[in-house]
């Protein structure tokens, strides 16, 4: 159980500047992903972990020890890559043992070691096999036993599902998941796929441009998305201008009643947003938040049909019961419930 902590991590190639002053702790045992877009900096971060690469400024502390000056074999952490590379030659026990034969650890004490982590990966009895025996799905499983067996004090996971089909990536986030928990391994996972982010992590750090947007747990992205960009990030495109004072907000719209646990924008001007999967369509204008809308078009998605509205001007795309049925054109009444409204900063 490893406690981490990244201070002011920096690291520029050339005018890029890849990470810029990343600070954040991960706790002992916790499973953090890193998730933003193509190019955001996440394997730049990893690979300064690791020691792969040295940072410009800033520092990478383990159990409060700096590690920026401890070559990659002595730090305890262990990556494993998008591609699986596993030895061709060498059997898969082989190659599970191989950081243990590094070790010089005996080689009784190996097989039983190698034993226990292809139980651990759902593969007993692989042992005896080569890598091009194994499905790709199966060659990625060894890899996280290979990197398993040494008993890391962290571990990184480079994308390691990216190039497995999609029941495949499944089981192997509920795999990763599974004993991430059993060994609870101080563990960083990099991912561009938000929902194998909020799947498998305990918090999720969302970078853009090589700066941290935010730090928080799965559920805060959704409710509580501290800008436009990050709310967008997550699917929802929702906006509406308004200016707030206290415990309402002015709108095109008419005035909208906010729930004291949602106030953290200052008085002043701000953007509205509620999700589309919180907005409610209500048969009749009711007390609380209710405004009219325009159906501009509505596509049925078999859990629910996707209707996309004008409100005042600003399009609002809402998840629906499956059922529900309008004219594209016709007015109707939505609610934007206290409890779902959340302000975010204009800019
Ligand atoms: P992806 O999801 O595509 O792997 P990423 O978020 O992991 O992207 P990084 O690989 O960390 O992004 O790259 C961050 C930025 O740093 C990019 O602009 C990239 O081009 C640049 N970069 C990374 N490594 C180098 C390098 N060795 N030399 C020059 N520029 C680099």
């Amino acid at each position: 159980m490893t406690h981490v902590i990244l201070r002011d991590l920096t690291r520029r190639f050339g005018g890029v500047t890849a990470v810029d002053r990343l600070n954040l702790e991960i706790k002992s045992g916790e499973l953090v992903a890193f998730l933003g877009p193509s190019g955001c900096g996440k394997t730049t971060t990893l690979r300064m972990m690791t020691g792969l690469l040295l940072p410009t400024s800033g520092d990478v502390l383990f159990d409060n020890k700096s590690m920026v000056t401890v070559p990659t074999e002595k730090r305890g952490a262990v990556m494993v890559f998008q591609k699986h590379l596993l030895f061709p030659t060498m059997t898969i026990g082989q190659n599970v043992g191989f950081g243990l034969r590094m070790q010089g650890v005996h080689k009784r004490e190996i097989e039983r070691r190698v034993d226990e982590m292809l139980e651990l990966v759902k593969l007993p009895g692989f042992a005896p096999r080569k890598a091009h025996e194994l499905s790709g799905g199966q060659q990625q499983r060894v890899a996280l036993a290979r990197a398993l067996v040494v008993h890391p004090k962290v571990l990184l996971l480079d994308e390691p599902l990216a190039n497995l089909d999609a029941n495949l990536r499944l089981e192997m986030r509920e795999l990763i998941r599974s004993i991430q928990r059993e060994l609870s391994i101080t563990t960083v996972f990099v991912t561009h796929d938000q929902e194998e982010a909020v799947m498998l992590a305990d918090r999720i750090a969302l970078m853009f441009d090589g700066l941290l947007q935010q730090y928080a747990q799965p559920q805060d992205f959704y409710q509580r998305p501290s800008s436009v960009r990050v709310a967008h990030f997550f699917r929802n495109d929702n906006l509406l201008s308004g200016t707030r004072r206290g415990a309402e907000v002015e709108t095109p719209l008419g005035t909208l009643q906010i729930d004291p646990s949602r106030m953290q924008q200052p008085d002043g001007k701000v953007l509205v947003t509620v999700r589309p999967e919180d907005v409610q369509l209500v048969p009749n204008p009711a007390e609380g938040n209710c405004v009219e809308a325009k159906v501009l078009l509505q596509v049925y998605m078999g859990t629910h049909t996707q209707v996309q509205l004008d409100l005042a001007g600003h399009t609002w795309m809402v998840h629906s019961p499956a059922h529900f049925q309008a004219q594209v054109g016709q007015t109707i009444t939505v609610q934007l419930p206290a409890s779902s409204i959340w302000l975010l900063p204009t800019s």
